[in-house]
């Protein structure tokens, strides 16, 4: 059956009211569109954990810096659609930019100090842009959870923050990065990469096991783990580095030693295509 497209906030309201009336629980998975496997991942475990589930496909304009891919992200309803429907998804929620931000739209939610780091140090705004998103498909769902993907690990803890600085209904839920058979992180921007690009970036994958593995070998010391790493980047041609950082997994702040739950985290331009990869390190017990 083809999963119905719902482009306005009173009519997803109406039906999600319905659904709630039913006794059914709702889950949520907010995404950009240009779907894969990292985002039917997401699909599957909101499938298991409640009975009624919202994707909402939304290229959010306020989380796009003036100089990035907005114009130019992929946009694939139809594609996205097929993808719902082969995956079991109750509703796709797809508004226009118009229905979401009214002209006269003033009010941001802004996060202090875990935004200021990685993501948020190059791409300022960016977290602005996403808490306001997040809350606003919150409010109009209401849904009763929500499923976000580590492979924004940033994101994924500032919304995790966000939910509980400001008591919202919604509990949020961190799933795991789906990767391709090589290591790469899936990615709806993976598909500007050349296919030269594209042989070059399980790199990212493969520094951040080489990290996790130094780790668990007993190296604890930030800078020659993030100089080995830069060196090993630096090495490939066409590549430029955003960011190699180690934080702490909570704080996101940088971290000199491995002492505590960590994120090593990357940036890096292949081409013109900015990717981001992460791998959690522990120093007692390597996870993941
Ligand atoms: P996006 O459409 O890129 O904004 O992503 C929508 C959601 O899917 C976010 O919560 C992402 O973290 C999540 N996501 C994207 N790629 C992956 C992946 N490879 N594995 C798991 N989750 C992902």
């Amino acid at each position: 059956m083809k999963t119905e497209v719902i482009t306005t906030v009173g009519e997803i309201r109406d039906r999600l009211k319905i659904a709630r009336d039913e006794g059914k629980s709702i889950g949520l998975v907010p995404t950009m569109g240009a779907l894969h496997s990292g985002h039917t991942s997401l699909i599957h475990a909101a499938r298991s954990a409640t009975n009624f589930v919202v994707v909402s496909i939304f290229v959010n304009p306020a989380q796009f810096g003036p100089t990035e891919d907005f114009e130019r992200y992929p946009r694939t309803l139809e594609a996205d659609r097929q993808l719902c429907d082969a995956v079991g998804t109750d509703l796709i929620f797809a508004p226009p930019v118009s229905e979401v931000y009214a002209p006269n739209h003033r009010t941001w939610v802004d996060i202090e100090t875990l935004g200021e780091q990685l993501c948020g140090a190059s791409r300022p705004g960016h977290f602005r842009g996403v808490c306001t998103i997040v809350l606003k498909l919150f409010n109009i769902t209401m849904a009763d959870h929500a499923f976000f993907g580590q492979k924004d690990a940033q994101q994924a803890r500032i919304l995790e923050k966000m939910a509980t600085d400001l008591n919202l209904f919604t509990q949020v839920h961190v799933c795991p990065t789906v990767r391709e058979a090589d290591g790469l992180a899936m990615s709806s921007r993976n598909r500007y990469l050349s296919p030269a690009e594209r042989y070059q970036a399980p790199v990212l994958y493969r520094t951040l096991q080489w990290i996790k593995e130094e780790v668990r070998r007993g190296e604890r010391e930030c800078h020659t783990l993030i100089d080995e790493i830069k060196r090993r980047l630096f090495a490939i041609p066409g590549t430029r580095i955003d960011y190699v950082q180690i934080v702490d997994s909570n704080l996101l702040k940088p971290l000199i030693q491995i002492d505590r739950p960590a994120l090593a985290a990357v940036a890096v331009f292949f081409g013109s295509t900015r990717l981001i990869d992460n791998v959690q390190l522990d120093p007692v017990s390597p996870g993941e």
